[in-house]
This record gives structure tokens, C-alpha cells and sequence, in this order.
């Protein structure tokens, strides 16, 4: 009921923007929007012609289209990047736009994935998509490689033997600027390229059925805990994991 309600009040509130100024590619895919006088016009220019670019990549990846336009839109509403899949929108806070790390690439494989039954398969998807169609970088891992940034992380490994991806809560995703969080984020950047380059061999059809089902063995012949030991051995880990 709550949360009925939350979603009604954000839709709402969405609906009631004001935008200062508005741009379109020559695609019209997408409508970015703002919510800043001063934020120069070049800026939301150049972002409509990139969401243009990003959306044509990521049709043909995942195989499917959405509906256009997509609503881009910068504001201070949003404290971190964030997508509304049952709107067709996507919102930045103005810091994105400036320090040019708007991660338009991730936000709109939440517009192509919504199913969302896992978020470590629905962050790890977008983290993916981010570093193979985006054209800027940004969070979690600002260009550097997802393993190698993990490892660093986790201090090697012995962290990473440590690291379970099914012991971390799933609220910890949603707690903008904790620096466990941007953890969380790596590994399930790290974890869902595994899946889907070394053990799918980039299968978008198998990926998708473990996506909106959630059933691993299914796809792969393994459970969640398997793939995970055989992750910890891609990223570097020789000796067998302790039982689970
Ligand atoms: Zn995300």
C-alpha cells in the first residue's frame, strides 16, 4: 500500500515538471530534459544525439525496441542516477551532466531489462552495458576494469573468498554514497559478465530466461552458489571455496 502510494506520488510529481529547456536528437529517441536555466543548451544536445547512439547499441543487444521518446531528465529531484522503467523515464542530478559521468548507457538497459527479479542481474546487466556501449564512463567503476577494481577492493584474495554475493542485502544497492554499495555494485558487474561472457558465451536468449526466472540451473546445469565458486576461480582463486 505504501509503496502504491510512493509510486503514485513519484509519478505524479514527474508529470508535474516544469522543464526549463528541452532537446531532441535527430533520432528523436529521446527527450532530455532540464530542470536548470544555466545548464547550457550543447550539454542536453549532445546528450540527445548520444541517446541516440546508446539506444540504437542497445536495441540491437538486447533485441528489442522501447517506446519513444525517452524521457531524459535533469534535476535536483534526483539525488543519484535513476531509471522508472513503467514511465519510460530516466533521471540525472545536475553533477552527472557536469562532470560528464551521466551513465546513460546503464540507466537505459533498465528501460530494455525491467523484469527485474534479481537486482544483482539487473545492476550487473547495466554495469555490462555501460562498459561495452556507453561513451562515458561512470559509476561504480569509472573505466576501470570490474575484476580488477573488485579485487582491489575486497584487499585480494582472501576478501574475495569472503565476498558471498547472495549474503549481500539487497537494501544496500539503494544507499546512495556508501561505499558498500558501490562495492555491490562491482561484484555484480563482475559476476554477470562472467555469466554472460564465459559460461552463456553471450547467449542474450539464455541470459534473459535466467533474468526474468531466476532459475540458474535451468540455463547452465548449476545453482547460484556453483557459479559463484567458479567465478571466484576466474577472478584468481586456486584453492576450492569453503562448502556453502
Ligand atoms: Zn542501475
Amino acid at each position: 500500500m505504501l509503496r502504491a502510494l510512493f509510486l503514485a506520488l513519484t509519478l505524479l510529481w514527474i508529470a508535474t515538471d516544469v522543464s526549463a529547456s528541452v532537446s531532441t536528437g535527430k533520432e528523436a529517441v529521446a527527450e532530455v530534459r532540464s530542470g536548470y536555466n544555466d545548464l547550457e543548451k550543447a550539454v542536453l544536445d549532445e546528450m540527445s544525439a548520444r541517446a541516440d547512439l546508446i539506444y540504437a547499441r542497445l536495441a540491437a543487444f538486447f533485441g528489442r525496441d522501447l517506446p519513444t521518446p525517452i524521457i531524459i531528465h535533469f534535476d535536483d529531484r534526483y539525488e543519484v542516477s535513476t531509471s522508472y522503467p513503467h514511465i519510460n523515464t530516466i533521471g540525472f542530478p545536475r553533477y552527472a551532466a557536469e562532470r560528464n559521468i551521466a551513465v546513460l548507457a546503464h540507466e537505459m538497459t533498465h528501460l530494455f531489462m525491467p523484469e527485474r527479479r534479481s537486482v544483482l542481474l539487473s545492476e550487473g546487466i547495466a554495469i555490462y552495458a555501460q562498459d561495452r556501449f556507453g561513451v562515458v564512463i561512470g559509476f561504480p567503476n569509472y573505466g576501470t576494469d570490474v575484476d580488477k577494481l573488485l579485487m582491489r577492493r575486497l584487499g585480494g584474495i582472501d576478501g574475495l573468498r569472503r565476498y558471498r554475493l547472495e549474503a549481500v542485502p539487497h537494501a544496500i544497492f539503494g544507499r546512495a554514497g556508501n561505499r558498500n554499495r558501490q562495492t555491490a555494485y562491482i561484484a555484480a558487474g563482475s559476476f554477470t559478465r562472467f555469466l554472460f561472457e564465459q559460461v552463456l558465451k553471450q547467449d542474450m536468449a539464455a541470459f534473459r530466461r535466467i533474468y526474468t526466472t531466476g532459475d540458474y540451473r535451468r540455463e547452465t546445469g548449476k545453482t547460484l552458489a556453483d557459479l559463484q565458486a567458479d567465478w571466484w576461480r576466474h577472478l584468481g582463486l586456486e584453492t576450492e571455496p569453503p562448502p556453502l
